[in-house]
């Protein structure tokens, strides 16, 4: 069984943090400065473990493992949310660092082999899961031409400025893994909550998201009777209200929907609003539940165009597939989890999206969550215990073990 050192695990944790440093969290951005200089550290502690490191053409790190003849995928991104916290990501790079190290101290697994990555932006500074997108061979040439940052950056010019610009980039051969690892922390507070210390992603979460337009008609606040209005936002405020019902109704025990954005204009007191409008989220894993939801706002949505006296229409924005983590690979971190951690693991899905979701749909792929204190994420003030990152560094190795020795 592999050997993982806790302390080592956090001192690396800490010094990648140092990269950004933000209060007691960090401000890395894809390809910023502090990126950039991450990813060169990341390389050195790769080769450090005995591999062969590259940085490729879209700024991922891989740690190449020449000598293994079975070889498992393991890695998180590296880069961070704006003014976010010092382990999303993280965590799951410096696990996966620390299992390769783990693997070259252990002779009794010669021949089985971690190779290490750290993803590029993940975290969408320029795109949707540029570094993973890119391995598996489905980010397009002309989606990096047309890339920006928030700011307005060309992820071009970013590139050539990080010194990528003129390398090649680095494509998965299916062949050469048995899978792919990630270890992440939960960013919510279901595993605190719970009392339990490893959480199994059963799967990643499908996001469908969708804009709905009522369109009514303009005038005074004052003059305007009551029977002659077409209040776009009195319209609108009944079907989100409609959605919220219906949904209770036939969502799985796990779904979750949002109407996080609404935009009434011209959204002033005394004008009757003309035109009102939303966008509606739900997420699960399973892929009818979605598809049913989708039915439903149709309806809702058909209905209150019928009923008058605003039109309404809807647009879907985008739809991501939940992505199935392997069930061989799930039992594998269960048994390990339950040999560290007798009883204090637990089956769960993502709710977040993750590197994962991209390389499951080309090899087996499995996630482990460590707890996230008071389930704060995406936030500076992110943490997690010192005690529960050495017991997922230790769990994660063992079942990266138990994984490469399944047949
Ligand atoms: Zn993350």
């Amino acid at each position: 069984m592999p050997k993982t050192d806790g302390e080592r695990v956090v001192a690396d944790l800490k010094r990648l943090a140092d990269f950004g440093r933000y209060k007691t969290g960090v401000h890395r951005p894809t390809y910023s400065a502090e990126d950039i200089a991450s990813r060169q550290w990341l390389a050195e502690k790769f080769a450090e473990a005995g591999l062969d490191p590259v940085i490729d053409g879209i700024g991922n790190v891989i740690g190449r493992n020449p000598s293994a003849s079975r070889r498992l995928l393991v890695g998180s991104h590296s880069e961070t949310q704006p003014h976010g916290g010092w382990l999303d990501g993280a965590l799951g790079v410096i696990y996966a660092l620390e299992a390769a190290r783990a693997f070259a101290a252990d002779p009794t697994l010669a021949g089985l082999g971690v190779e290490t990555i750290a993803w590029a932006d993940e975290e969408g500074h320029y795109g949707n899961m540029l570094g993973s997108r890119s391995f598996t061979d489905t980010l397009p040439e002309a989606e990096i031409d047309q890339a920006t940052s928030r700011d307005g950056k060309r992820l071009r010019d970013a590139l050539a400025d990080a010194g990528y610009g003129g390398r090649a980039r680095e494509y998965l051969d299916p062949g050469r893994y048995v899978g792919y690892f990630e270890a992440h922390i939960e960013q919510g507070g279901t595993l605190e909550a719970t009392g339990r210390r490893i959480g199994i992603v059963e799967g990643i979460i499908g996001n469908w998201n969708y804009w709905v337009t009522v369109t009514g008609e303009q005038n005074h606040a004052g003059t305007t009777e009551m029977r002659r209005r077409k209040d776009a936002a009195a319209a609108l405020v009944r079907l989100a209200a409609r959605i919220h019902d219906r949904f209770a109704e036939i969502a799985g025990p796990r779904t979750v929907w949002t109407i996080g954005r609404i935009l009434v204009d011209p959204n002033a007191p005394s004008i009757v609003p003309g035109r009102a409008e939303m966008q509606v989220q739900f997420r699960d894993t399973d892929t009818e539940i979605l598809a049913r939801l989708e039915r439903a706002l149709d309806e809702l949505i058909a209905e209150a165009d019928r009923a008058g006296p605003c039109a309404v229409a809807s647009v879907p924005i985008s739809k991501s597939e939940p992505a199935l983590m392997d069930p061989g690979f799930q039992a594998a971190i269960e048994a390990a989890a339950e040999r560290h951690a007798p009883g204090l693991h637990m089956r769960m899905p993502s709710g977040a999206g993750h590197d994962a979701q991209i390389l499951a749909r080309r090899v087996p792929s499995a996630m482990l969550f460590v707890p996230s204190i008071n389930g704060v994420s995406h936030h500076w003030s992110e943490d997690t215990s010192e005690a529960d990152i050495a017991l997922g560094a230790q769990v994660f190795a063992d079942a990266a073990a138990a994984m490469l020795r399944r047949e």
